[in-house]
């Protein structure tokens, strides 16, 4: 079966969904493209008013939807809630501010007028992940329907409740039919929507090897893509950082979502002065997690997604051990139901081990000994990905210094504070290009176009 929703907490199978017929998503495409004629021009109040009813009917049902998650990813209950009140908020933000961040913008060439405009680009195909079910929908649909583009969105194969759960919402929110799509599809139909000419820009958040094929069939079609892709952020802790701050931050930026988050904390790299303390302490934090019922408020340490991500993760550990790193704590998976893994510290791990370069999706914290802020600097650099990253010291013009040096899409010095609604988000490297959220995110997929206007006679 396809589209498979299975409680990661004991493996017990919710329900499945077969893939759509081709005529359905024929159906599903042409009622899209029907929809963008008459959305594409209605008023920016008009659209505002449904997402803003959107991000209500989220708050209001808060419980429901974070409940469906937990059941169907595992994500704690309490982190689940703030998820969707979170993206209730993203999609307010662009309910509120679409209309100035689009409107036109003066230009001022030598003669006559000129200004710039912007105009939405149509049908978009979305391919989403199952780490954060409502928040990487409500990053796509807050922008792109308020930019009048309209949205086919393929969820990920592990959370289809939570995918017909969000476009039930946009429609009771009086979304029209087509504005936004549900398709739950197989690749080879995701391939074929790609080249369908109805369909104008394709975004995809997921991982490298998802990235790699969907952005050449886009780019095969000449069609605008962004690509929000994997990480491995570097957590660069200073000689002076403080360390009482530093170790909270440290487990939740790499235990947030059982580890699931693209830009988690992934590789710890410490100056020598505090490397001992820090691990030690970290170690001892990691510890201290309770595996247990995702739905329990009390769990401090949920499942994995799914039983392939933690045998995934339980490989790439192996690897890297077999390749020399050393395992400080886990390792393992945890003896209970469900998707359970241990919390896991490597350390010694060499350039030429494949831990160096891989990222773990999971509670797998890689940790690095060096010597100077510049060797710091120079290690989280020589990496594939550049998602994110944080520098931890008490001295933040020395922090920022080392942030603006550092080849990633996002830094952040004494916190991980990793994304509100007004801030952009994504990467440079294997992390992807394009920006969602903020002012950048909703100028993605709109047509940019340039008028010139001045009566001016022509050159002989
Ligand atoms: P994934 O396997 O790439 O899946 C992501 C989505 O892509 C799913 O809907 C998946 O469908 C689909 N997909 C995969 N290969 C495809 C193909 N060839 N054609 C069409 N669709 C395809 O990623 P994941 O492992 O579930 O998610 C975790 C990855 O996403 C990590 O690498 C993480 O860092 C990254 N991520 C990045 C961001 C960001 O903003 N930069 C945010 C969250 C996650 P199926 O589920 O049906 O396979």
């Amino acid at each position: 079966m396809a589209y498979q929703s299975i409680n990661p907490n004991d493996g017990k199978l919710l329900k499945s969904f077969e893939h759509m017929s081709s005529s359905r998503l024929d159906e599903a495409l042409a009622a899209a493209e029907k929809c963008f004629q008459t959305w594409k021009h209605r008023s920016y109040a008009d659209r505002a008013a449904i997402l803003k009813k959107a991000a209500a009917l989220l708050h209001a049902h808060v419980d429901d939807f974070a409940r469906l998650e937990t059941l169907e990813m595992g994500k704690r209950i309490t982190e689940a809630r703030g998820e969707v009140k979170f993206s209730a908020d993203i999609l307010a933000y662009y309910a509120e501010h679409a209309e100035s961040f689009l409107a036109p913008t003066p230009l001022h060439p030598r003669t006559g007028e000129a200004h710039m405009e912007s105009s939405p680009m149509g049908v978009l195909f979305c391919v989403e992940p199952w780490n954060f079910p409502y928040y990487q929908l409500a990053r796509v649909a807050g922008p792109q329907l308020m930019a009048g583009n309209v949205l086919v969105v393929k969820h990920a194969g592990c959370v289809p409740q939570c995918a017909i759960a969000f476009e039930k919402l946009m429609l009771d929110a009086g979304a029209p039919v087509g504005a936004y799509t549900n398709v739950l599809i197989s690749y080879e139909q995701s391939d074929g929507v790609i080249d369908d000419p109805r369909v104008k820009g394709v975004a995809l958040t997921g991982s490298v090897s998802a990235g790699r094929s969907v952005a050449a069939r886009a780019g095969q079609n000449l069609k605008k893509s962004t690509m929000e892709l994997g990480g491995s952020d570097a957590f660069i802790v200073l000689d002076d950082a403080d360390l009482d701050m530093t170790i909270p931050w440290a487990v939740w930026g790499r235990m947030f979502n059982a580890g699931q988050t693209c830009c988690a904390a992934k590789r710890f790299i410490v100056l020598d002065a505090v490397a001992d303390e820090f691990l030690a302490r970290f170690k001892n934090a990691l510890e201290a997690l309770k595996p247990g019922d995702p739905m329990d408020e009390k769990t401090t340490l949920g499942p994995l997604s799914t039983e392939a991500a933690l045998l995934q993760l339980l490989a790439q550990v192996d690897a890297a051990v077999k390749g020399g790193a050393r395992l400080l704590m886990g390792g393992k998976r945890i003896p209970r139901p469900g998707w359970f893994m241990q919390p896991t510290i490597l350390t010694d791990i060499a350039p030429g081990n494949p831990a160096f370069r891989d990222e773990f999706f999971g509670p797998v914290a890689s940790f690095f000994r060096v010597k100077t802020e510049d060797d710091a600097i120079a290690l989280a650099n020589d990496s594939d990905f550049g998602l994110a990253g944080s520098v931890w010291t008490q001295d933040e013009a020395r922090g920022l210094r080392v942030a603006s040096r550092v080849d990633t899409g996002m830094m952040f010095v004494n916190n991980i504070d990793w994304t509100d609604a007004e801030l952009p988000f994504g990467g440079i490297k294997h992390s992807g290009y394009g920006r969602e959220l903020g002012r950048m995110g909703i100028q993605e997929f709109v047509n940019k176009k340039l008028v010139r206007s001045g009566a001016v006679a022509a050159p002989t």
